[in-house]
């Protein structure tokens, strides 16, 4: 690769981001500019640190073992094998030059000319400056964070199971989720009900002795499906044992101990943040007009004011809710694909010399899984919950799963685990994976 752009092509898309909006947007651009990629007239380039999409909201189900995590990623060289790929993180665009500069997975620097440019860069997880959250707290955004989860909660039980220690086994046995979002409540949901079966398993612990515990900042949790719905979780969640802390902040979590703005406090094994996420901050690194909130700005049309050939979509992006005046579209998959859709109709029709057109889109509803045969959901204006909720939280996660292959194998996992009994063994070794090379080495 040279360390400035080549020159002869076109009309150069560069996508900027690899997740829903970037995947969506190469996907549906390669399918609707396939005669002019075949004269090269055009040319689609991504960049982006890795070489899958990863389909975020299975990621709970990941976590549990539902899903095996190679099954909630898509591969962008096998679908998108008429564009371009570069792995690597942008670190500067620039509007006015009509140009971003990157860092390569190689480490090497370089700059990328562009012609259209569409940020689709996503967000990241919202920390706050809480004594040892740093130190002890891990997100569920990506799926090596689902993985590390798995194996350490089931790491935990194990933990426990080889001590007589009342303080070692407390500990391990306490497991601590911050945020109330789908995120937060869609992983209490899953790993209780994984550690409600798996300690069956072990002759000295029992189901007693374990301890979630959420925390959430407002007095409700799952806004996005409604009071109601929102009440009912708390109820099942309570029913199962899920100790649930409402308009209370985590205080402190140093040394692992917890200290909750009520007055709770006790040592915790497992700390999992899911209290919001920020737009990507590497877009302050940028000429673009950015919102308070350190979104993108995107006008109606997904077109960055000020730019005729920028465009902006998902959880990166401040796009006006039309359906709601003065809004922005909240950060969902839901707005990601549909916005894409939108973006790629505009991008091609002003290639062509035609309009753009606003987007808009009315909230369809939300489906939360919570655990086995059970979930919550609001579809339409239609409440559902328990079994029919779980059934259409996984029909919908699992049509929308992109490509064919991703569905079957989606499918399969979910058909096997009816089946078969749940695989419930820590393989925490992976992410140590050189410890028993050393120990040899040393011995
Ligand atoms: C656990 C969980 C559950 C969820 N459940 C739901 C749900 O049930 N329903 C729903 O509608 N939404 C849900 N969401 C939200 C949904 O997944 C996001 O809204 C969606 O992924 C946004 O798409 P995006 O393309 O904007 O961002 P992303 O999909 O996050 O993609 C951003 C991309 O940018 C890449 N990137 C980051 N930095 C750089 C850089 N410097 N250079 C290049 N690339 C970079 C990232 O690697 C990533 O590929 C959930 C999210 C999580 C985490």
């Amino acid at each position: 690769m040279t360390k400035t752009s080549a020159q002869p092509v076109k009309t150069r898309i560069v996508i900027a981001g690899t997740g829903y909006v970037g995947m969506y947007t190469a996907w549906r651009l390669q399918k609707k500019l396939r005669r002019a990629l075949k004269k090269g007239e055009v040319e689609i380039v991504l960049v982006g640190p890795d070489s899958y999409m990863t389909y975020q909201p299975l990621l709970p189900e990941t976590a549990a073992g539902s899903l095996e995590p190679r099954h909630v990623v898509v591969n962008l060289r096998q679908l998108l094998d008429r564009c371009t790929l570069i792995n690597g993180r942008v670190t500067y665009i620039s509007s006015k030059d009509h140009r971003i500069s990157f860092t390569s997975a190689a480490g090497e620097d370089h700059t990328l000319r562009y012609d259209h440019l569409v940020i689709a860069l996503g967000a990241i997880t919202r920390t706050l400056p809480i004594p040892g959250l740093v130190e002890h707290g891990i997100g569920i955004k990506t799926v090596g964070e689902a993985v590390w989860v798995r194996n350490h909660v089931l790491e935990q039980l194990d933990i426990a199971a080889a001590t007589e220690d009342k303080e070692i086994r407390s500990r391990a046995l306490n497991f601590t989720v911050v945020g109330g979002g789908f995120a937060g409540i869609e992983t209490i949901a899953e790993m209780e009900n994984l550690t409600r079966y798996t300690i069956r398993s072990y002759p000295n612990l029992d189901r007693s002795m374990v301890r979630w515990v959420l925390v959430e900042a407002s007095g409700r949790i799952l806004p996005e499906v409604g009071p109601e719905l929102g009440k009912r979780t708390v109820n099942m969640l309570r029913d199962k044992g899920v100790e649930l802390h409402l308009e209370t902040f985590l205080n402190s979590a140093e040394d692992g101990h917890v200290v909750l703005s009520d007055g709770t406090e006790y040592d915790t094994g497992t700390l999992i943040w899911t209290a919001g996420v920020k737009p990507n901050p590497v877009l302050a690194n940028s000429d673009l007009p950015l919102h308070e909130r350190g979104h993108v700005k995107a006008g109606l049309t997904l077109r960055v004011p000020d730019t005729d050939n920028v465009w902006a979509a998902g959880d990166c992006a401040a796009v006006p809710d039309l359906t709601q005046p003065e809004k922005i579209c909240v950060p969902n998959a839901q707005h990601a694909i549909r916005q894409s859709a939108t973006l790629v109709h505009n991008l091609v029709a002003v290639m062509n010399g035609k309009n753009p057109k606003p987007y808009k889109h009315s909230y369809l509803g939300s489906i939360a899984g919570l655990g086995l045969y059970n979930g919550v959901a609001q579809i339409m204006g239609i409440k559902l919950r328990g079994f029919p909720a779980w059934v259409a939280h996984r029909g919908y996660h699992g049509m929308y799963m992109p490509t064919f292959g991703r569905k079957f194998r989606v499918f399969t996992d979910w058909t096997l685990a009816l089946f078969a009994r749940r695989d419930v063994v820590s393989l925490g070794e992976i992410h140590e994976p050189r410890a028993d090379f050393t120990r040899a080495a040393k011995s």
